[in-house]
């Protein structure tokens, strides 16, 4: 298993394309500030728990990379929660602890099979934080200290 890593600040605006064009939206984080340990870690996909300020910890599968779908320029951090939310939250703080890595960064011939391979990450994520292993780190501190 991977040591865990942290990552947290307020939700920003992203290109609008997780909900809008994948009907899977992605909180997204800004890198600032994170670029030492971006660069540690592999583009890919990864999983853990999401600390929001008001709401509660979820579950969480995130994305971080360069998009190819999508052909980024920049670096992104893009966890999508494993829960249904009635409303946005932009602008709220956000917490992560980051406790296993699911797989590297591909490029899809389809958007249907780039949507297909999200849910099946999430189905991975969902399952692996509950075993003991990834599921204490629900109670990091760092997820409720903002
Ligand atoms: P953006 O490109 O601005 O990130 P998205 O289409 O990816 O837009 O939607 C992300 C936004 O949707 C988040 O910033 C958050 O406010 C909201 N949201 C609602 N439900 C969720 C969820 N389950 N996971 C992540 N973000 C969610
Ligand atoms: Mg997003």
């Amino acid at each position: 298993p991977l040591d865990p890593w942290y990552i947290g600040g307020p939700v920003i605006k992203g290109f609008g394309r997780g909900s809008k064009v994948l009907g899977i939206p992605t909180a997204n984080l800004s890198a600032k500030g994170y670029s030492d340990l971006l660069a540690e870690h592999p583009s890919g996909v990864y999983f853990g728990w999401a600390g929001l300020s008001s709401r509660g910890v979820f579950k969480m599968v995130m994305s971080i990379g360069w998009n190819p779908y999508f052909d980024n320029k920049e670096k992104t951090i893009e966890p999508w929660l494993l829960h249904k939310f009635d409303e946005d939250f932009y602008g709220e703080e956000l917490r992560l602890v980051i406790v296993g890595y699911i797989r590297p960064e591909a490029n899809f011939p389809s958007l249907e099979s780039l949507i297909a391979k999200i849910h099946e990450d999430g189905e991975i994520a969902e399952k692996a934080l509950e075993l003991p292993l990834y599921s204490s780190y629900k109670n990091d501190p760092y997820l409720r200290s903002s």
